[in-house]
């Protein structure tokens, strides 16, 4: 009998490359609805973009953004 524990590892942002081959950037959003939630988004502009994003956090719930979004106000 083997005890075989399977251990969740932390969320930790890691490296990405999009479909451009280049390593990805992480962005924070700054709405209303998506405070503090960060995505994984394709570093060259516009048209030479492949397009690629992600999110790394999952959706955040409502009054959670609100709070963050809140403090952010408070802080300016
Ligand atoms: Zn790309």
């Amino acid at each position: 009998m083997s005890t075989s524990s399977s251990v969740s590892s932390p969320q930790q942002v890691e490296s990405r490359a999009c479909k451009c081959r280049l390593i990805v950037k992480y962005i924070t959003t700054m709405t209303r609805e998506n405070d503090g939630r960060r995505f994984f988004k394709c570093c060259l502009p516009g048209s030479l973009s492949c397009g690629y994003w992600d999110w790394i956090d999952s959706k955040l719930p409502s009054h959670v953004s609100l709070m963050i979004h809140n403090q952010t106000i408070e802080l300016d």
